[in-house]
């Protein structure tokens, strides 16, 4: 585990296995920065620049600020811990070591919006994470600093730990609205957001579970010094997920802007067996390939999205020489077509179809007419879902065909 810039994943947190540990450790002064000055709590957000880490990469202040200027009686903060796609397994690790950080960045959120309930929403298949935060969260319940914080927002403030479905798509932020109101967590159109419009109709601010974490060290350090962390124009750290034909996989905090060869190849030790690095499946693997060619790509929202893919959850599925990128592609398209939760015809069908075509052409008994189709569905699908499952599911397959045309035999 690489220990220098370690923020999230600093050793000494794992001491603070119950709150009193974690507050020996530093924890709770983040929150006592946010509680002197709770109306300053957006602004420091904005000028540290800090992102959601789920995925999309949306500027954290934004969304906290739609949730605040909201007109509610009640409010909700929703902490996603659903973390449930291939390679990413960051989030687990947060829940299950470091609980208590996880909870005081969203019960800063809670301030912020003047929240009065407060969800911990996580993956029943991390058992072990679900139980640390229903352990963690029993005993924020009974301190003081909650108290404190039900003194500025004038109200008591409700504090759950609910399983999510454990599906795939329960983590897209619409369908954690439709599972906590009870239903199967189907994706809803966007507009209204959730931040307008979420839970039981209330304002509702879901945010991922490492960004969270951030926020505690923000509101403790300051944002100059959150903004320091990151290299060149890039901010803070990132807990990068590393996965595939390397050395030494594993979870990785680094600096936001490390170069991918770095991360593959100092901190993952270089590829399995000497082979010769051939791609990476980054973030989630929904997203454009990146190749060798990228190597030198600085690890940050905006510079892999220069390279027309996206940092995504921070995962990154590393192939060598030798694999075949069709045999991975078909794999995950199968799962997507698991995890499609079936309300939209060309979602349900498409994915299915696509993964039927491409295992055919994974195995060698695909035909020309198997190619075509393909193509021809990664043409007719983008945009006709309702969230981006669909999207996503096309880009790569998309991408490995324009990358790797000759695994298609084109
Ligand atoms: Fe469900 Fe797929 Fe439609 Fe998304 S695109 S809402 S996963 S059917």
């Amino acid at each position: 585990m690489e220990k220098l810039n370690s923020v999230l994943l600093n050793p000494k947190y794992k001491l603070g296995a119950n709150l009193d540990g974690w507050r020996a450790v530093g924890g709770g002064e983040g929150l006592l920065a946010a509680l002197a000055r709770p109306d300053e709590i957006l602004s420091t957000l904005e000028q540290s620049g800090l992102r959601g880490m789920g995925g999309a990469g949306f500027p954290t202040w934004r969304k906290w600020t739609a949730a605040a200027e909201a007109v509610g009686d009640e409010k909700y903060v929703v902490c996603n811990g659903n973390e449930d796609e291939p390679g990413t397994f960051k989030d687990r690790h947060l829940l299950r070591w470091t609980p208590h950080q996880v909870i005081e960045g969203a019960l800063i959120a809670a301030l912020a919006i003047r929240a009065n309930r407060v969800v911990f929403y996580i993956n029943p298949h991390q058992s072990e994470g679900l139980a640390e935060m229903c352990h963690a969260v029993a005993e924020w319940r009974d301190s003081d600093l909650l108290g404190l914080i039900e003194t500025v927002i004038g109200r008591p403030v409700c504090l759950t730990v609910t399983p999510s479905s454990g599906r795939y798509i329960g983590g897209e932020e619409t369908a954690v609205v439709s599972w906590l109101e009870g239903g199967f967590p189907f994706p809803r159109r966007k507009p209204p957001f959730p931040a307008d419009k979420g839970v039981g109709g209330l304002p509702t601010l879901i945010n991922n579970t490492e960004t969270f974490a951030n926020v505690v060290h923000i509101l403790r350090e300051g944002a100059a010094w959150y903004r320091g962390l990151g290299i060149g124009n890039a901010v803070g750290t990132k807990l990068f997920s590393l996965s595939g034909d390397v050395l030494k996989p594993g979870l990785y905090e680094l600096p936001m802007g490390t170069s991918l060869e770095e991360l593959v190849f100092t901190h993952g030790g270089g590829m399995l067996d000497g082979k010769a690095f051939k791609a990476v499946f980054t973030g989630g693997p929904s997203n454009t390939l990146l190749t060798a060619r990228d190597l030198d790509v600085a690890l940050d929202f905006d510079s892999v999205r220069s390279r027309n893919s996206r940092l995504g959850t921070g995962a990154m599925i590393v192939i060598s020489e030798g694999t075949s990128i069709v045999r991975k592609v078909a794999e995950y398209i199968d799962f997507f077509a698991g995890g499609s939760c079936g309300q939209c015809p060309s979602c349900k069908c498409g994915t299915f179809q696509m993964a039927r075509l491409l295992e055919r052409i994974a195995t060698g008994s695909g035909s020309r007419d198997d190619v075509r189709a393909v193509d021809n569905l990664c043409a007719i699908l983008p945009g006709s879902g309702r969230c981006a499952l669909i999207d996503g599911a096309v880009t790569v397959v998309e991408s490995s065909m324009r990358t790797f045309p000759e695994e298609y035999g084109l």
